[in-house]
């Protein structure tokens, strides 16, 4: 099994700074645990501790039970993948034989090596037409893409990740994101991830490594309880005055209630008698939201000016399975104060009203306390 241990690892680099102080912590084989905090706390220095990249000043660090100092760096590497934020790719190759660089190390034949490596292109989404491509032909998040096919490709048991996708777009970043996470669920790989960015953290990671100033570990914990119970100041402060929101995204709105929305189609808008305050979702052939029209709206539409001109841009759409903090979210963002819940296809559902989704949370939380006394009565009575 490839858990990580670290046991009162200290490094202190040679002009005297102390960039990780007596780190203990244990990552399960399979969990996707992120290092995040602040630039220059440390978790640089502490995940290339585990590829022996880096050399502890004091203290001992484990993989799959065996104190790593004592094995051949090349050897541990090759079952430890690396991806960095640049991708790291090298310039003058193909992206295949990027891809394949490791297994050949470990001794495949080129042959096979490119055959696995076309494997993974598509494991990563990647099409396998851009195989033949040199890095510097690729976008940002498709060189990211090769980087991670790359780490995969000799299907190493641990990968550690460093800051991969700081360096992208916010919208390629949350594609990676999500990609990061259906290939996990199918991999279970034992994952390190290096960020400073704590909702990438709170989405991707099962535990959080929360580190400090001077490399000190200030929290080890699911990510909703770094966010609900922060173990310090220092943790508080770094989740954010908005942690309570963020908190949200691991609460179920499997309860919440849709209402039904007043819909027209762009040629409806202009037939439309709406009183002052009413809104009016509207909607393409397959019920897609447009955007909302009031009655400012539908006048500008009857004067002749463009729909697009008349309606309000909508918020943003909470998606099957969404959670509080999308549906909250979905209610706040819109102009007309009623979120618009949508389907798989895109096509509305219904409305969501804030004012019920906080109740929805003071239900959900006065269940929780109640929960937390019984069993706190429990133990008294056992006693
Ligand atoms: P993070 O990844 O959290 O940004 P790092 O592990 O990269 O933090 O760095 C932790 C501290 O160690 C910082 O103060 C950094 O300046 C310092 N540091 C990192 N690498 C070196 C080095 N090679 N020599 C001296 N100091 C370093």
């Amino acid at each position: 099994m490839a858990d990580i241990e670290f046991r009162g690892v200290t490094k202190t680099y040679p002009d005297g700074t102390t960039a990780v102080t007596g780190l203990d912590l244990r990552i399960d084989a399979g969990s996707f645990t992120v290092f995040v905090g602040p630039s220059g706390c440390g978790k640089t220095t502490s995940m290339r501790m585990i590829n022996r990249m880096i050399t502890p000043t004091a203290g001992t660090i484990t993989v799959a039970g065996e104190d790593i100092s004592t094995v051949n760096p090349v050897r541990l590497r090759l079952g430890i993948g690396y991806v960095i934020q640049s991708g790291g790719l090298l310039p003058h190759r193909t992206v295949l034989d990027n891809v394949a660089t490791v297994p050949v190390l470990r001794g495949h034949t080129r042959r096979a090596a490119r055959r696995a490596a076309l494997e993974v292109l598509d494991r990563v989404g990647l099409d396998r037409v851009l195989a033949q491509r040199y890095p510097a032909q690729l976008s940002g998040g498709q060189q990211q893409r090769v980087g991670v096919a790359r780490a995969l490709a000799a299907d190493p048991p641990i990968l550690l990740m460093d800051e991969p996708f700081s360096a992208v777009d916010p919208v390629v970043r949350e594609e990676l994101q999500a990609e990061m996470q259906r290939l996990q669920a199918e991999l279970h790989k034992t994952i390190v991830f290096v960020t400073h960015d704590i909702d990438e953290a709170i989405k991707l990671g099962d535990r959080l490594a929360v580190f400090g100033r001077g490399g000190v570990l200030q929290q080890y914990d699911r990510p909703e309880r770094v966010l609900s119970e922060p173990a310090t100041d220092f943790v508080a402060d770094f989740a954010g005055r908005d942690r309570g929101y963020r908190g949200l995204s691991f609460r179920s709105a499997d309860d919440v209630v849709l209402h039904e929305i007043r819909t027209a189609t762009a040629a409806e808008v202009s037939g439309l008698h709406l009183e002052a305050g009413a809104w009016v979702l509207v909607v393409d052939a397959a019920r897609r939201p447009l955007g909302w029209v009031d009655v400012t709206g539908v006048e500008g539409v009857r004067a002749g000016r463009a729909l697009g001109e008349s309606m309000s841009a909508g918020g943003s759409l909470f998606p099957p399975g969404g959670d509080l903090r999308q549906a909250l979210d979905a209610a706040i963002s819109s102009p007309s104060g009623t979120g618009v819940a949508v389907d798989e296809s895109g096509a509305v559902t219904g409305g969501l009203f804030a004012t019920e989704i906080i109740e929805l949370l003071a239900r959900q939380r006065a269940g929780e306390n109640a929960d937390r006394n019984r069993h706190f009565f429990e133990t008294e009575d056992a006693r």
